[in-house]
């Protein structure tokens, strides 16, 4: 459930603000937050593992924006990080380290360094160089970390190729098979303290199945762990619920939950959890105004002023986000069918073919809905187009939490070498 509807006017609304007041105040193209929407998809989430209190880790690269942290963080969210920006960005935002932990196939010594002054709470480690090099980075330190390996349950998670992590050939994780040494080796390794274990299967799953499998499979592992003396505290599941974006049907949180309740009964650890898209997804959109209609060779093109710099995911994931007219069509309007593209020189910047609307006109507004996970924190500023305003709305107010890039700031890291 979100908090975007339609009020009696027939204006498209953020909560209790109508998009239109936004647009004319910030411009186009922006993203828009809901309060309401970030802070229910939390509540329910963590509400249904209640008898397990466990850490609930918000993937701070679905979004990134400081004011969508601090939502959730002050409703008691953690953080799930995959960079030192990313470690800086949770705790400005009022994270405590205690409730970090730390992913990543690729993190530097450097990054070990911050992370281990910071005191987060887990690294999860993904192969034997990296747990070498945590090791030797916090003895040198006098640190101790407390480690997770990330084994991979090779599972097929039945997901688009670019964001399935739990089969054997993608670049996550350990095989399940190659754990114990490796687990061996950190019990040995001076400046790591063993502590859990952690998986993350994928992203955008909607069907429990792929869950159901690889959980199962990781509570046997912890039992083979612990008979051979390792003590695991943590379990952390990872990420990955889908959310409606079309006509999916994802498991509801509490489906979700109920299997985790089977799968990890009477464990003796705390779960972890990392969503992402699933608490982030459905609470923003992204605001955009028509430039142009343009027919040609018998084709509609409805181009929008925002772009796949702006938002990606039709581009690199075939991804599919409704369109919302923020003005609503007249009852019987006609509905016909267009491309919805961005200006980007690009033949992929496109967000939608063939998709069935009421034709809009030049200036009108369109909303891309499940825009709040991997949007913003995914854009870019190919074409020299600048990075989106961000807007958070709660109740009747809205405020911009991001402001729109300048010129001034996109070129500022621009020099002439000195022959010039
Ligand atoms: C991306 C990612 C997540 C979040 O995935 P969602 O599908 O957004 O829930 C969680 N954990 C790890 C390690 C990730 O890489």
């Amino acid at each position: 459930m979100d908090h975007f509807s339609y009020n009696a006017e027939g204006r498209y609304c953020a909560e209790d603000v109508p998009l239109p007041r936004i647009a004319d105040a910030v411009g186009t193209p922006f993203y828009c937050y809901s309060t309401a929407t970030l802070l229910r998809h939390y509540q329910v989430f963590s509400a249904s593992f209640a008898h397990a209190a466990p850490l609930v880790c918000f993937a701070v690269k679905a979004n990134g924006s400081l004011a969508v942290l601090a939502t959730l963080a002050q409703a008691g969210a953690g953080a799930d990080v995959v960079s030192q920006g990313e470690i800086l960005l949770a705790r400005r935002a009022g994270v405590p380290a205690s409730r970090i932990v730390f992913s990543g196939v690729g993190k530097t010594e450097a990054e070990m360094a911050f992370a281990l002054e910071e005191g987060i709470f887990q690294f999860n480690v993904e192969s034997e160089p990296e747990l070498r090099a945590l090791s030797a980075v916090a003895s040198a330190k006098g640190a101790t970390a407390a480690v997770a390996v990330r084994v991979n349950p090779d599972v097929a998670s039945g997901t688009h190729a670019k964001i399935a992590t739990g089969a054997k050939d993608t670049k996550f994780g350990v095989p399940m098979s190659e754990a114990p040494p490796l687990y061996a080796l950190a019990a040995a390794l001076p400046g790591i303290r063993v502590q859990g274990v952690s998986m993350h299967i994928g992203s955008q799953l909607t069907s429990l199945a792929p869950f159901a499998e690889a959980f199962s499979r990781l509570r046997m592992f912890v039992g083979t762990l612990r008979q051979a003396g390792h003590g695991i505290r943590t379990v952390d599941l990872g990420g990955g619920l889908g959310i409606p974006y079309h006509d999916e049907a994802p498991p509801l949180p509490e489906a979700y939950a109920q299997l985790v309740r089977r799968e990890m009964d009477g464990i003796d650890a705390q779960l972890i959890f990392e969503p992402g898209r699933v608490l982030a997804g459905n609470a923003g959109i992204l605001v955009t105004r028509v430039i142009y209609v343009k027919r040609t060779a018998g084709r509609k093109f409805i181009v929008v002023d925002a772009g796949m710099n702006d938002l990606i995911r039709p581009s690199l994931y075939e991804a599919h986000h409704d369109i919302v007219p923020v003005r609503k069509p007249e009852g019987g309007a006609a509905v016909e069918e267009a491309d919805v593209v961005g200006p980007v020189c690009e033949t992929g910047d496109i967000f939608a073919q063939a998709r069935k609307l009421s034709l809009p006109a030049a200036g009108d507004l369109l909303a891309f809905r499940s825009a709040g996970a991997y949007g913003a924190s995914m854009a870019s500023t190919y074409n020299a187009r600048l990075l989106p305003a961000e807007v958070m709305v709660r109740g009747s107010e809205f405020a911009v939490v991001k402001t729109r890039q300048s010129y001034e700031e996109l070129f500022s890291r621009d020099r002439l070498p000195p022959w010039f």
